[in-house]
């Protein structure tokens, strides 16, 4: 049996786990965490993820666990919506049921090991499924691959009341974005992002809440609200960092998937879908043509397509925390939607 050696054990790395055929390969996943994390965040499953999720034979749960996304209103800070669309076909989970689910579904023959990497381990195939930060991109892609410091912060969590239909949405002010989402368990999940300082490891998180209480202080009614049921025990807060440009995820017997080899800004929320999309193409690939073969072929797949994703992110990243060019941005949404209720 060949061996695969799986560099991190998140979305990416427990998908690619649950789908390597396990009579064909010795898999072994490294996972620096002992436990799941605590903190509850939301993540949007788009329908490719949710093929995925099917491949890894976990949908139904997935389902059974998250909250359908009806409606999404774009809204300035105020509250003012300036488009309402239906929005059909997208899950929120939570990212603890997610990996939990993800986790039950490694098949028992997959070795673990608990514990940082912190050079190359083989021998065999090394997958780096070890996010943004990733050990295996900078020992084999070198200096010029090293993750970027953005100059944003984000802060998510989950507070215990349901969201007013008339209060969800994104809020876009000057630099500053506050989102408020359904949760499973009618609970509501919120998030915010703007430019701070803060950081960049280790965010002292009462601190950012406090900041953003008094950032976002006199705005909308709903991100008031919702600020006051947030508790620092609930919350994460990340300054963001994104990946460059790479042309390959492929490079002398190591393959790169997820934020390892395309970690974007969130503001398209599709991150971990692309991660869970890699892995199944991977695995499919692994399991049924010879190793080079399957490595060209996941090339050719996966990294046209999770580049534009990451570049349209960095996009949307800079229209949604537009500064200087917010009140032009503003005045386009409100004319667009009035002419989007007016046909
Ligand atoms: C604010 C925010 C909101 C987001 N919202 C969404 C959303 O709505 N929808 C969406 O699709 N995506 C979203 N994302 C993106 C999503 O979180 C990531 O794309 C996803 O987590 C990537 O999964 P991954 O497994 O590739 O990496 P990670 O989740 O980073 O997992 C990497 C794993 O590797 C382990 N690891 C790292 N280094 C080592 C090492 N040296 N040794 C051993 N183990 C190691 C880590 O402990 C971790 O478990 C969001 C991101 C942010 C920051």
């Amino acid at each position: 049996m060949h061996g695969i050696t799986i560099v991190g054990g998140g979305i990416a790395g427990l998908a690619l786990a649950a789908t390597l055929d396990s009579g064909r390969f010795h898999v072994t996943v490294h996972e620096q965490r002992n436990t799941l994390p605590t903190v509850e965040t939301s993540l949007a499953m788009w329908p490719e993820a949710q093929q995925a999720l099917a491949t890894v034979g976990i949908l139904p749960e997935i389902q059974a666990a998250g909250s359908a996304f009806e409606a999404m209103a774009l809204r300035d800070v105020s509250g003012k919506a300036w488009f309402r669309a239906e929005v059909a076909g997208v899950i929120g989970v939570s990212r603890a049921d997610l990996l939990r689910l993800l986790d039950a579904a490694v098949p028992e023959t997959v070795a673990r090991v608990f514990g940082a990497v912190t050079s190359l381990p083989g021998p065999g195939l090394v997958v780096g499924a070890d996010g943004v930060h990733s050990v295996v991109r900078r020992e084999r892609w070198g200096p010029r691959s090293l993750e970027r410091l953005s100059p944003y912060l984000a802060l998510r969590g989950i507070i215990d009341e349901p969201v007013p239909v008339d209060e969800g949405g994104e809020y876009w002010g000057r630099g500053e974005l506050f989102g408020i989402a359904p949760a499973s368990r009618q609970r509501t999940y919120w998030y915010a992002s703007y430019r701070s300082d803060l950081g960049p490891g280790g965010v002292d998180v009462a601190a950012a809440l406090d900041l953003t209480r008094r950032r976002f202080s006199g705005k909308a009614p709903g991100i008031g609200r919702v600020l006051a049921g947030a508790a620092p025990e609930a919350t994460l807060a990340q300054r963001i960092w994104t990946v460059p440009a790479l042309r390959r995820y492929t490079r002398d017997g190591t393959v790169l998937v997820g934020d390892a080899a395309h970690g974007m800004t969130p503001n398209l929320g599709r991150g971990a879908c692309e991660a869970l999309v890699d892995s199944v193409v991977l695995a499919g690939l692994l399991n049924s043509r010879p190793l080079p073969e399957a490595l060209r072929a996941y090339n050719k797949r996966r990294v046209v397509r999770s580049q534009a994703l990451r570049v349209a992110s960095s996009a949307m990243t800079r229209l949604v925390l537009a500064e200087s060019a917010q009140p032009l941005r503003d005045r386009i949404l409100s004319v667009a939607g009035r002419l989007d209720r007016s046909t």
